[in-house]
């Protein structure tokens, strides 16, 4: 099992998410090949067609969907790497080594390409070895008596949750796969259905290095941008530059490297991608260290993952942002007023007196 390898700060394991052949972790990365990573994201798995709300969701409507900085008509962000990586943690700790004793598919769209009758071959009988994650997909991967071992592919889209429970309560209005257990019950619910689970690995084939890849270093990131007309604040969205990265770290990332995220990549200097190669994974590592401190939530609702504002979360969270949702607010570096632009169709935030 790779552990992570990017020194001081690193709050723990990021690698362990290879695909599992004879039922091992392959000690192979799990990245895909350059030829592979320049296609850029498939269509399909566009994680932007994906994005959710982080505020909290009304349990009384089933999601409560607002627009970023409750402005209508935007859309809304989707859980990012440290949301997904808080939430693999507490699912690795609760599925290693359960056996999955049966397969129950409620929302057919969910489990597709894959299809209820060829998710249930793969994973009734199999023994979770470890949950593993890949940018934002879980990775659910274990031995199967067949010798057919399997890889399961979790995203949760816009709503998606994803926890274990006693099985002994109703499962919830929006439950779309229910894996029974040797020990207690797997539920994924996903309210608006943007969610997947299904063994299709071709979803992955498009990604760009995990932040803590040793291979991604500020050079090759300098390398991936140079030449690209495109504004830095969309090239960090594009997971074949670097996997995992959403509307919010952008933005949080490029307000520490004090970059104007509409500058084209191709204007960065070393220096700067260097400084914003160090913020991308500072501001992640930071989320997911705050992500662990709160305590997993696996009551009926809210799935065991952590989504900023929501309650029980603290104001902390919230406080942590320094430009992400704070148009109109002070910028904590230089006192200049935090502005709001859109890019995209997505809401970039950024300060003119220290971001240039
Ligand atoms: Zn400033």
């Amino acid at each position: 099992m790779a552990s992570g390898q990017s020194g001081q700060g690193n709050p723990g394991p990021y690698l362990d998410t290879a695909p599992v052949r004879n039922g091992e972790a392959t000690s192979s990365s799990p990245f895909q090949s350059h030829s592979q990573r320049d296609e850029g994201i498939a269509a399909p798995n566009s994680f932007q067609k994906w994005a959710v709300s982080r505020s909290p969701r009304n349990p009384e409507d089933g999601n409560g969907l607002v627009g970023e900085n409750g402005l209508r008509g935007e859309a809304p962000e989707m859980p990012e790497l440290p949301e997904v990586e808080v939430l693999r943690r507490h699912l690795d700790g609760v599925l290693r080594g359960r056996r999955v004793l049966s397969v129950e598919v409620l929302r057919p769209r969910l489990v597709r390409p894959t299809g209820t009758d060829a998710l249930r071959a793969l994973l009734v009988d199999m023994t979770v070895h470890a949950v593993g994650r890949r940018g934002k997909h879980l990775l659910f991967n274990g031995p199967h008596p067949s010798g057919t071992d399997g890889q399961i592919i979790g995203h949760l889209g816009m709503t998606g949750r994803m926890f274990v429970d006693d099985g002994v309560r109703e499962l919830p209005r929006h439950a779309a796969v229910v894996l029974g257990l040797d020990q207690g019950r797997f539920v994924f619910e996903d309210p608006r259905q943007f969610g997947r689970f299904h063994a299709d690995v071709s979803v992955l084939g498009g990604m760009g290095p995990e932040p803590w890849d040793p291979a991604w270093t500020p050079l090759v990131f300098g390398q991936r941008i140079a030449g690209s007309g495109r504004s830095i604040k969309e090239l960090l969205l594009d997971q074949s530059v670097v996997a995992g990265v959403g509307n919010i770290y952008a933005s949080e990332a490029l307000w520490q490297a004090e970059i104007l995220p509409t500058r084209p990549g191709r204007r960065l200097k070393p220096d700067e991608c260097g400084r914003l190669w160090t913020a991308v994974r500072s501001v992640l590592e930071e989320a997911i260290a705050l992500g662990l401190r709160v305590q997993p939530d696996f009551t009926a609702g809210a799935g065991g993952l952590f989504y900023y504002g929501e309650s029980g979360t603290g104001s902390g969270v919230e406080e942590r942002f320094r430009v992400y949702d704070r148009a109109g607010q002070p910028c904590s570096r230089c006192g200049g007023v935090i502005q709001r632009s859109v890019q995209g169709g997505r809401s970039s935030f950024f300060c003119r007196g220290c971001q240039r």
